[in-house]
């Protein structure tokens, strides 16, 4: 029997936004954008559309007087030189020459006006990018293995899975309506780099032997996601053929447009579908929806890497290298943007890949050029071997432009990197993650040390604060969010009050002890 599309959520019982998408599907604003507000401006914004303008991948910046941000979706985190000279210009023409990297490999503009819209839609189609559903409730960019079909730890090349499966969802109105945000990543790396447990709907590299030979595929995990409520996905007892991806990736989604709580906004996330399910019936819906899949095979992740790539390093292919590039705090301007578009073209293979730990790869240097590629000025600062602290601190957008934000993180986390980087010295990396409030954009959960903005009284009035956690992890093994330490450290103290931390460690641990979990 066909599986027939259900809304189960009751009517009566919708959260308001719920009725802001049934009146005028989110992927409408694109027109009403390019075809009312761009030319009337940004008093003729309703709230209603304004609320929209997000499937546009457009949200109001701080402090909501006419200007905007703006996300693109970079698939899997691969751009072609031409597209980052594209997003380049954009950035000089219309965003004061501002190119943010995020935690979902997505760039991120500020500064924009509605009326410059049009033509940044414009720009970036003619170069096969889109803003599109980069943010709202629907399928978000798709994170995947920046180095998929270079990697030499990958099993199978994800380039094309990823675009296949984006180009499904992308702008398809069957989807464009769904309870709240969700994400989805694909990676075949055994070291886990696109953080599968902290997605909707992950993805990760497998094998199974069927009818004597040995099939190399997937498994998923479903339901994670961070906030205030953080949950890991689940594995579900599947295996997915690569010919199969695309249509478990529509089984799941299908089944959080139709089941997925719409009730209070807050709830909405598939993870809480996933939680009061659990796998086993999850799995029954989802072979209810797409047909049978096989059991679960042989699960081929062995460790995390956290997305972390700095030097210089073999890639698949005879006497190629990829180069990690350090961009601190993911913020870089469009001249650098550009300069990195030369040296992807005269250096390597004409390809920039955006990480998870919002920096940049360089790919398809030859063994010859390396030396020569790394004198190139853009690289003095973009470098890729970067201080300790520096090279593994992220953050996320703050109040700096976000509306939500209850502190500033961008340049605290700058100046925390480099005040540890001044006093600490250690033997290993220690990863350092801020957030601006508990929407977790900055991933601060799967941190070693995550630091959550809030606000605390003092005489002079509310400050600048951090909560502490510390211990976060996605090992495949053992995946664990971090754990709150007990008080609240002023703005200011935070570089010193890490460098207590880490003293202390460094002068306690046991022998063989990481400050890693993993
Ligand atoms: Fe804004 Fe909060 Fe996300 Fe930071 S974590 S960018 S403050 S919503």
């Amino acid at each position: 029997m066909a599986y027939e599309p259900v809304w189960t959520a009751d009517p009566s019982k919708l959260n308001k936004f719920e009725f802001v998408k049934l009146e005028k599907d989110g992927l409408d604003v694109i027109r009403t954008i390019i075809e009312k507000y761009a030319l009337e401006g940004y008093d003729s914004i309703t709230p209603e559309d304004m609320d929209r303008f997000k499937w546009a991948g457009v949200y109001q910046q701080k402090p909501k007087n006419g200007f905007f941000m703006m996300r693109i979706r970079i698939n899997g985190g691969i751009l072609t030189s031409t597209q980052a000279r594209a997003i380049a210009e954009i950035g000089q023409l219309y965003g004061r020459g501002l190119i943010d990297v995020t935690t979902r490999q997505a760039i991120q503009y500020h500064w924009l006006t509605v009326e410059s819209l049009p033509d940044i839609f414009k720009r970036l189609e003619a170069v096969g990018l889109y803003s599109y559903e980069a943010c709202g409730d629907c399928p978000r960019t798709i994170v995947g293995n920046p180095l998929a079909g270079i990697d030499p730890d990958e099993l199978v090349d994800t380039v094309d899975l990823v675009e296949q499966i984006n180009d499904y969802f992308l702008m398809n109105r069957d989807f464009s309506n769904l309870p709240r945000k969700y994400k989805m990543s694909i990676s075949s790396n055994i070291y886990n780099n696109a953080h599968a447990e902290i997605n909707d709907l992950a993805f990760v590299p497998a094998t199974k032997v069927i009818d004597g030979e040995e099939v190399i595929g997937f498994h998923i995990l479903v339901g994670g996601g961070l906030s205030a409520k953080p949950h890991l996905a689940q594995k579900l007892d599947i295996f997915v053929r690569p010919e199969e991806a695309l249509k478990v990736a529509i089984g799941v989604t299908t089944i959080f447009r139709d089941y997925g709580y719409r009730e209070k906004r807050h709830h909405a996330r598939l993870k809480f579908l996933m939680a009061d399910w659990g796998p086993e019936k999850f799995k029954e819906k989802l072979i209810e929806v797409v047909g049978e899949l096989p059991s679960r095979g042989e699960d081929k992740l062995v460790g995390w890497q956290a997305a972390y790539y700095d030097g210089v390093h073999p890639q698949k292919g005879d006497g190629l290298n990829y180069i990690g590039l350090n961009v601190p705090v993911g913020r870089l301007n469009s001249d650098e943007l550009n300069q990195l578009a030369d040296v992807a073209d005269q250096y390597g293979e004409g390809k920039l890949r955006t990480t998870m730990s919002q920096n940049i790869l360089i790919s398809g240097v030859p063994d010859d050029k390396v030396e020569e590629a790394l004198q190139a000025p853009v690289l003095q600062r973009l470098t890729p071997f970067p201080e300790h602290f520096m090279s593994r601190t992220v953050s996320c957008t703050g109040n700096e432009f976000c509306n939500l934000a209850v502190v500033e993180t961008k340049e605290r986390a700058r100046d925390v990197a480099k005040y540890l980087d001044e006093h600490v010295e250690l033997d290993e990396k220690i990863r350092i993650h801020f957030i601006g409030c508990p929407n977790a954009c900055g991933q601060k959960h799967i941190a070693d040390i995550g630091l959550q903005g809030a606000l605390v009284k003092t005489p002079d009035g509310m400050i600048d604060a951090f909560d502490i956690a510390v211990g976060g992890t996605l090992d495949p093994h053992a995946p664990k969010f971090n754990q709150v330490l007990k008080g609240r450290v002023k703005g200011d103290d935070v570089g010193p009050v890490l460098s207590q931390l880490v003293h202390f460690y460094k002068e306690n641990r046991n022998e063989g002890e990481t400050f890693h979990q993993y």
